[in-house]
């Protein structure tokens, strides 16, 4: 993205009710994306320590502070409920250098009359009403249906690669800043990928916690011969239930609202994309990896446990936890 289109943004920093800005005309970038896929990432955490920003705060904020600092978004819409406990303090150390501040929360407990009220606020903000954000909810729908298709193709087919999946509907945050030109290029990922043959996998796994900041995740449990059938977050963020109003597809959206909800759709994927282990990633730093104690408790499958900190290749100790957890699935597959 070149910084005349940077200045034109709404970075968000997290999953939004993206159906508001889009309605409202504005073009929207996900900054965690951006971040990530930078061959600068390096250079905003510094720019974050620098700042001041503790060493033992989660990366993804220290990137996203760094990025907004140096690359100077117009604007941007944070969430400070439902998503991070670190985000109303990065808010406060940003005020002074964005132009225009948006804020919206998820409700918790769940509640879908709160929610509502918030998700008209937005709107009214944006200055549009919410019945304009559910026409642009159906058009969005249709790009929908598609990544629904590409996850069928994922874990029911095998002729979509786990990466593949996660790099489609992790981009969905905010279609990549262009809906029309994310649907043209879909289509045709689509079209390419059903002339494949399917290659089956013995061993099924999901992954389930925040998107890896491990660059070559998949990469690695892919080539020793599993096949993730399932990117939990990502697939939240891609809102695949397509028949939804809006309110009602952004409370049924499981990430803002506490472990629980996950654990109910990640126990019925389980069962539906027959999954034999579960790769938990949590970050260092994040509020989020006491889950941890929950979901092992709770989901009767194997879960393998790992933690990152900065962007990089999976470490080595990492690499062979992973290889001896496969190992280990595949000998229970074989006596079943
Ligand atoms: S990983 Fe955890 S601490 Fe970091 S931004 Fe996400 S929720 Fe916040």
């Amino acid at each position: 993205m070149n910084s005349e289109t940077i200045k034109k943004i709404l970075g968000i920093t997290s999953t939004i009710p993206i159906e508001i800005p889009i309605a409202a005309g504005r073009i929207v970038a996900d900054l965690n994306n951006l971040f990530i896929n930078s061959q600068s990432s390096e250079k905003y955490l510094k720019f974050a320590e620098e700042a001041g920003y503790p060493r033992t705060c989660c990366a993804w904020i220290k990137g996203i502070y760094g990025y907004v600092h140096i690359e100077q978004p117009g604007g941007m819409i944070f969430v400070t409920g439902g998503d991070c406990s670190n985000t109303q303090a990065m808010l406060e150390t940003l005020i002074p250098e964005l132009r225009e501040i948006f804020i919206f929360a998820y409700p918790y407990p769940p509640d879908k009359a709160a929610l509502k009220i918030e998700m008209e606020r937005l709107c009214a903000e944006m200055g549009i009403s919410l019945k304009q954000a559910e026409e642009t909810g159906k058009r969005l729908s249709i790009i929908r249906k598609l990544l629904k298709e590409l996850d069928i193709l994922t874990w029911e087919d095998e002729l979509v690669s786990g990466f593949e999946n996660f790099q489609w509907l992790v981009s969905s945050s905010d279609f990549n800043s262009s809906p029309d030109l994310f649907e043209s290029e879909l289509r045709l990922f689509l079209d390419r990928v059903k002339k494949r043959n399917s290659r089956f996998s013995r061993i099924r796994l999901g992954l389930i916690g925040i998107p890896p900041v491990f660059s070559d995740f998949h990469d690695v449990v892919e080539s020793l011969g599993a096949k993730i059938v399932l990117n939990e977050i990502p697939r939240q963020f891609a809102m695949l239930d397509t028949e939804l109003d809006l309110v009602t597809r952004y409370h049924k959206f499981t990430y803002p609202y506490g472990v629980w909800p996950r654990i109910k759709d990640i126990a019925g994927e389980i069962e539906k994309r027959k999954i034999n282990g579960l790769i938990h990633y949590t970050q260092s730093f994040c509020h989020r990896q006491i889950h941890d104690v929950l979901i092992r408790r709770e989901l009767k499958i194997p879960v393998l446990t790992i933690e990152g900190e900065n962007p990089s290749k999976i470490d080595q100790r990492t690499k062979l936890r992973i290889e001896s957890f496969l190992e280990m699935l595949d000998n229970a597959t074989e006596k079943i």
